[in-house]
């Protein structure tokens, strides 16, 4: 990732005159282009077709448990500059991430490391871990056979730690927004102006000197090529007593690692630290996506890198007045650290 032109109009008395810059998008990437261009003294405006602002961090409280709508969010850094940038608008407990697999083993820790050798009593091979956790995980996940499965996937596994240190994340910076996300991003919108609840094409008829696009990338160029594939995830949540199976003081997450219908199941009281008797569990399972669904995992292997690459992202960079940020718009998963930090990159040329 390298600055891009963003050229800025002249009017011959100021060197540079202030751009209007429409946003397409009110998620973490969407909000964090809209910030970092009202800092520089342009006008931003924002439009989202969902009714509210977050995408997919989204958050909002149900009775006494914040919900993490779309499925379980836990920020994670190693990049200074992104966590001082946040914490410009919330503050961030010390909740720290661990997860247990649901395994033919029983309750484990995952990654294996020897904190899980000593629960099941053994240490494994990297091939048993793979059957034990990484199998029927990713074939449910991606829906598609492990020996089928790309290099990209199926060769990151398995991830074995040689200590007992079971923090799923190691980063330097890890944490929740002490209020949730919602609130985070409240704080971080500000008077920024927000049109929510507008039409997937209302962007099209509003002047602007540049667009902000953090939509998919298919869907600005009206599916010219074919639509990109990605797998997509329907979210339910349900209430449970405090005591339940999933429920625990040492983190939040049990991955599904056997032939239930669901990747995880989620406390979402955890987060937070919320003192409740009841909590709200949320499951994820995975789907193919199509117009009934959201965009969650961008397939970007086989055919969808080829039109991906071959197309849309050519097509993208000769549009001159758009910059296309975030997941959706440059199909690549990303951690909402990096989607932060895409845009302080890209936007790092620009006056
Ligand atoms: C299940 C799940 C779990 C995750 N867990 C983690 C985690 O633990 N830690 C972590 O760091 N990251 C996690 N992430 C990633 C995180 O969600 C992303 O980094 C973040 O959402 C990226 O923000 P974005 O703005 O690029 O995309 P989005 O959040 O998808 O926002 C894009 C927005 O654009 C809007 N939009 C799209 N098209 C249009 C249009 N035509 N007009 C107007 N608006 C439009 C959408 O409605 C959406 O609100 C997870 C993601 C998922 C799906």
């Amino acid at each position: 990732m390298g600055p891009i032109d963003f050229v800025l109009p002249m009017d011959g008395k100021q060197s540079i005159a202030t751009m209007k810059v429409n946003i397409v998008g009110c998620g973490l990437s969407g909000i964090t282009a809209a910030i970092l261009l009202k800092d520089k003294g342009h006008s931003v405006e924002i439009f989202e077709t969902r009714p509210h602002i977050g995408g997919n961090c989204y958050d909002l409280k149900v009775g006494n448990v914040t919900v993490h709508q779309y499925g379980s969010h836990i920020f994670h850094t190693n990049d200074e500059a992104v966590w001082n940038f946040l914490n410009r608008y919330t503050k961030f407990n010390n909740y720290i991430h661990r997860v247990r697999a649901n395994t033919k083993e029983g309750l484990i820790s995952i990654p294996f490391s020897r904190k899980t050798a000593e629960q099941i009593g053994r240490d494994l091979d990297p091939e048993e871990i793979q059957e034990l956790v990484f199998r029927d995980y990713s074939e449910r996940q991606w829906g598609i056979p492990w020996e089928e499965l790309p290099k990209s996937i199926s060769g990151r596994v398995p991830n074995k730690r040689d200590n007992f240190d079971d923090r799923y994340f190691t980063d330097e910076f890890q944490g929740q927004p002490i209020n949730g996300y919602t609130a985070m991003f409240n704080a971080m919108l500000d008077d920024i102006p927000v049109q929510l609840g507008v039409g997937p094409d209302a962007w099209k008829g509003r002047k602007c000197d540049k667009l902000i696009y953090t939509g998919k990338v298919d869907a600005y160029f009206d599916y010219k090529w074919g639509r990109l594939p990605y797998r997509s995830l329907r979210f339910e949540h349900f209430k449970a007593s405090k005591d339940n199976l999933y429920s625990f003081s040492n983190g939040a997450v049990i991955n599904e690692c056997n032939r239930n219908p669901y990747n995880r199941t989620m406390d979402n009281s955890v987060y937070l630290n919320e003192d409740v008797d009841e909590t709200i569990l949320t499951r994820d399972y995975p789907e193919e996506h199509d117009e009934n669904n959201l965009p969650i995992y961008p397939k970007n292997f086989g055919l969808g890198a080829e039109l991906y690459s071959g197309r849309y992202k050519k097509a993208a960079a000769s549009e001159a007045d758009t910059l296309f940020l975030g997941r959706l718009a440059t199909y690549k998963y990303l951690d909402m650290w990096m989607a932060v930090k895409q845009v302080m990159v890209k936007l790092e040329g620009v006056s």
